[in-house]
């Protein structure tokens, strides 16, 4: 009887997958929020509108593929261009039940040299660095909704830096070893940033700032969809060793 009782277990564990892990991809922006926008000139009179909300969009799609195929349960918070509020993406996250958020947005700048990538993780250490890109990706918040969320970041912050921050360093060196050496990008490193939308989600979450569309030659890098493709691979090895790694280490937050 014992021989059988094991031998049903073997084959339970061997069909049923292990828990897998579930992520929520959030392109930012979208609809009527159009995030950064920038001309991409192909002549020297021709150019075409870049707006962030379609950059994220596309990048989110590649990375939630790779995660697919790596056996993650993925979803995306928008799959088409549509305007998705900060609470409903929040309401995805739970209805879901993930276990960790990850945002996807493209940094502007008014000068034209600023370039690199930089990688957030919920945080409310103040900086003004911070503070700035703060305000472009939390401006569709009303000053009601923020003194609400204020307190109930300072809660969420406290129980989700720790893996916040972790994934933030693992997908960050991934993003460096694989895209920011072929591509010769600056790195700007992992920052903690105080971002509604990550705090809303209230689970360990970053916030991925790809590069700079307002540099025309980081703009070209961009829009290539090799290097879109790159990238995607890149969050998707750092996200696996993260969660290999902490489920050596300590049982998961969630
Ligand atoms: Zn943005």
């Amino acid at each position: 009887m014992k021989v059988f009782i094991f031998i049903c277990t073997l084959l339970i564990s061997l069909i049923l997958p292990a828990q897998a892990v579930t992520i929520l991809i959030d392109p930012g922006h979208g609809g009527e929020d159009e995030g950064a926008r920038a001309r991409f000139y192909y002549g020297k009179k021709k150019w075409r509108l870049i707006r962030e909300k379609d950059i994220a969009l596309s990048l989110a799609k590649k990375i939630h593929e790779e995660l697919g195929k790596r056996n993650f349960n993925s979803y995306l918070t928008r799959s088409v261009d549509r305007t998705v509020s900060l609470a409903e993406r929040a309401e995805i996250a739970d209805k879901i039940k993930a276990d960790y958020f990850i945002s996807v947005h493209v940094n502007a700048s008014e000068a034209n040299e600023p370039r690199g990538f930089e990688t957030y993780y919920l945080d409310n250490h103040n900086d003004s660095a911070i503070k700035k890109v703060e305000s472009v990706e939390n401006k569709n918040l009303k000053g009601e909704e923020l003194i609400v969320n204020k307190i109930l970041t300072d809660l969420v912050i406290d129980r989700t830096v720790k893996y916040s921050k972790g994934l933030a360093t693992s997908i960050h060196s991934r993003i460096q070893k694989i895209v920011g050496k072929k591509y010769k990008l600056k790195d700007r490193g992992v920052k903690p940033g105080l971002f509604y939308v990550l705090a809303l989600t209230k689970r360990p979450a970053i916030l991925l700032e790809v590069g700079f569309l307002s540099n025309s030659r980081e703009l070209n890098k961009l829009l290539n969809d090799r290097f879109q493709d790159r990238y995607a691979k890149a969050v998707a090895q750092g996200l696996s060793e993260y969660i290999k790694n902490q489920s050596k280490s300590e049982p998961s937050l969630l």
